[in-house]
């Protein structure tokens, strides 16, 4: 599995991504079973409110190889100052759409 995650702007002050770092490490939250090797293509984030430069964020990490676009907990989640990201169904609306049908798609890390 090749990731690509896409997080929060405005959480980046809270947070550097360490849970993000270990759960691909150790195969947990979202990667629990997954059985390939787990290879991090790039974290980027969302270019801020109200996301539509995801987009294009999630297309430059296909580029670059990556077969999974995964949307940080940061996004849904609100980690870690339980703030959810008012923008993020669109978000992922506009992604889905860009990437196609061959770019799996994972709505949290953890
Ligand atoms: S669009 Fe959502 S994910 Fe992006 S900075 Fe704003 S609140 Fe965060």
């Amino acid at each position: 599995m090749k990731v690509g995650i896409i997080r929060c702007m405005q959480t980046e002050d809270y947070c550097p991504g360490t849970a993000d770092f270990r759960v691909i490490r150790e195969k947990k939250g979202a990667f629990e079973g997954v059985a390939e090797d787990i290879e991090l293509i790039g974290f980027t984030n969302c270019g801020g409110c109200p996301g539509k430069k995801a987009v294009l964020r999630a297309r430059e990490l296909v580029k670059r190889g990556a077969d999974t676009i995964v949307f940080a907990s940061c996004i849904q989640r609100g980690n870690p100052i339980g703030y959810p990201c008012p923008f993020a169904k669109k978000m992922k609306e506009i992604v889905v759409k860009d990437s196609g049908e061959q770019i799996r798609i994972l709505d949290y890390t953890h």
